[in-house]
């Protein structure tokens, strides 16, 4: 559990308790959760340097400890093609996030893999003062903005529970396949599940995550957006 204990002391060790997605995804990975490749650039060369390696498109988001709805403030840029577009787009983002606050604190920019469009769905976590650890499921955008068709379970989780959860929701069947889209692998999203059951168990001082969205595929599912906040 070494290195997830060594994130977190960092964050806290600059007064902050939001990790920044980056610190988050790593901490995913280190709990056998998948999400989009990635690396944090410094500048520009470094950033062309890493889309290479990563491989073409790639999406770009502004990493700053003042900014966490980066969609928002024009510091998300997506389906980059080349390395003129990710030098370009290096210089935007950052520009962006200054416009919207001039003394924001630039760490760098994500470079990440692009992930093929899919069904998006979401895992959540909240510590609840009364049940704690709690885990949450849901289908992404409007399933869970405006249908509020999500389930939840006190962690630790079984695989049973996982399983169920996944079934309950009302929109379960889009999961299963329907008219174009193929049916999404199940056992990968209990897998992750479990996982953050166990994450959220083995640091109690997580109290809240987001893993929004997640890309499901007929085989897999990738984390492309995560957020954790500690208490
Ligand atoms: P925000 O901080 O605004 O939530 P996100 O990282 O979620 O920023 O990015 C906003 C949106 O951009 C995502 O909901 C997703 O639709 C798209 N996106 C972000 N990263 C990727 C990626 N690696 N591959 C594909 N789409 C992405
Ligand atoms: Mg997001």
């Amino acid at each position: 559990m070494g290195s997830v204990a060594d994130v977190f002391r960092g964050v806290r060790g600059e007064g902050r308790v939001v990790l920044l997605e980056s610190e988050a995804k790593a901490v995913c990975v280190d709990y056998g959760v998948s999400v989009t490749r990635f690396g944090v650039a410094g500048g520009v060369a470094e950033a062309v340097d890493l889309a290479g390696r990563i491989g073409y498109p790639v999406v770009l988001k502004v990493v700053s400890p003042d900014i966490v709805h980066k969609s928002d403030v024009g510091g998300v840029l997506v389906n980059l093609k080349t390395p003129a577009e990710v030098a370009s787009g290096y210089v935007k983002v950052v520009e962006n996030a200054k416009k919207f606050r001039a003394d924001a604190k630039i760490v760098g920019v994500l470079v990440q893999e692009m992930a093929p469009q899919s069904t998006e769905v979401i895992v959540g976590a909240v510590k609840d003062p009364q049940f704690g650890q709690t885990v949450m499921f849901g289908l992404g955008g409007i399933f869970v903005e405006l249908l509020k068709d999500v389930s939840f379970r006190v962690a630790p989780l079984t695989v049973e529970d996982a399983k169920e959860m996944i079934t309950q929701v009302k929109a379960y069947p889009l999961l299963r396949g329907y008219r174009n889209t193929p049916p999404a692998d199940i056992d990968a999203l209990v897998g992750i599940l479990c996982n953050v059951s166990r994450l959220v168990m083995d640091y109690p001082e997580i109290k809240e995550l987001d893993l929004n969205p997640i890309m499901v595929y007929e085989k897999g599912a990738k984390v492309v957006d995560a957020r954790i906040i500690l208490e």
